[in-house]
């Protein structure tokens, strides 16, 4: 068998979607951006939706509009991938990293209280494979202390946290439609507001920070006239881009109910295995899980440590990967930052994978997948 770690799912109607912009002769930002924005907004249930280039731009700017800045302290998770860590550098904040719980492998609200110094300014939240992180403790936290609370929301399209979607709340959230998201968009993202000044801002700083009005100068209502607000950035999202996530949006409910099955078949296929920690469905019974990333732990008891696992995995034709790499192992953080020690990222690292999970995936690859697992583990 040859299983992929990713394949994306594409609608026939993306595809024609995709030729009929680029014979419209618009092939930039232009109104399916501004559709996808609107009919984004009504399935989250988002104030504003805003279209970016990518999860790490949406980043950016949120950081940017949120005024990061040097001598900031940011409480941010080191087990998320380098972006949310790296626009940090970008808006010269200093990123505290924090630990995770094993629960939910998001931010530990204890180990946030424990990071809390007069210079802390906000908290970066991940919402991990799809899991939500505990936003009750974590909003709790940050009112008390006066913080920010920044959502990275890279695996969290369609997660659910207490019956809302993840992007509905007042806290400014970040989107990711890079090619192995559960929506994509090639590349893309979108930030999720509520308030109208930082819509305002974000609208610009996306566009060279020429005002809104005037950007659209090639077009019918354009004109040649544009002025610089700021020295802003070009973080567009493209009309190609654009119909690609429109039409996945009008089929949302067989994406999200294809996912869940081939989850409940991995949980089946592996309840008797003894020597894996399978991850967890989030307590709260109006919470919803997105299932980005379907991911196993090895237990000490696994006869096979998880870098073979992942050797003999690749030479049975099975793809995987890890999410993720800890932040603060990586050279340049290890470098730049004081040392930290994070008693459960690092553990966890050691042990966890991430195995194939989406729509195309067959029956048999599926079944081929788990038993190649057990056999190896036990
Ligand atoms: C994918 C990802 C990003 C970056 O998304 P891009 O759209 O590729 O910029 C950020 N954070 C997390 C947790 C991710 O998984």
């Amino acid at each position: 068998m040859d299983i992929s770690f990713h394949k994306p799912h594409l609608p026939k109607t993306a595809i024609d979607e995709v030729v009929k912009v680029l014979q419209s002769g618009w092939l930039t930002t232009g109104p399916k951006v501004q559709e996808f924005e609107q009919q984004f907004s009504e399935v989250i249930g988002a104030r504003y939706s805003l279209a970016v280039s990518s999860c790490t731009a949406a980043l950016h700017l949120a950081y940017l509009v949120h005024d990061f800045k040097e001598g900031d302290e940011i409480i941010v998770p080191s087990f998320t991938f380098c972006s949310t860590i790296n626009t940090l550098m970008h808006v010269g904040a200093t990123p505290v990293f924090c630990d995770i719980e094993r629960e939910t492998l998001c931010l530990d609200p204890s180990d946030v209280l424990k990071k809390i110094t007069p210079k802390t300014k906000a908290i970066v939240v991940v919402h991990y494979a799809g899991m939500p992180a505990n936003m009750d403790s974590i909003n709790a936290i940050a009112k008390e202390h006066n913080l920010i609370v920044i959502e990275d929301a890279a695996h969290a399209f369609l997660t659910k946290y207490k019956g809302k979607y993840i992007g509905s709340s007042t806290n400014t959230t970040c989107f990711s439609f890079y090619a192995t998201k559960n929506l994509t968009t090639a590349e893309g993202g979108m930030i999720t507001i509520s308030d109208s000044n930082f819509a305002e801002q974000i609208e610009t700083l996306r566009m060279h920070g020429i005002s809104k009005k005037a950007w659209n100068r090639y077009g019918k209502t354009g004109t040649w006239k544009y002025d610089v607000l700021n020295p802003g950035y070009k973080y567009n999202m493209t009309d190609i881009s654009a119909v690609l996530g429109i039409e996945q949006l009008k089929r949302l409910n067989e994406a999200v109910k294809k996912r869940s099955e081939i989850v409940e078949k991995y949980f089946t296929l592996f309840s008797k295995n003894n020597n894996l920690v399978l991850p967890n469905n989030p307590r709260d019974e109006r919470s919803q899980h997105a299932w980005h990333l379907f991911t196993i732990q090895l237990k000490d008891s696994a006869r096979i440590s998880r870098d073979d696992l992942i050797q003999k995995l690749k030479e049975k034709g099975i793809g995987t990967s890890v999410h993720f790499i800890p932040n603060h192992l990586q050279t340049f953080y290890k470098e730049t930052l004081a040392p930290v020690h994070l008693p459960v990222t690092e553990d966890i690292f050691q042990r966890i994978l991430s195995i194939p999970l989406y729509e195309d995936l067959r029956k048999e690859e599926i079944e081929y997948i788990a038993k190649s697992i057990n056999e190896l583990t036990s």
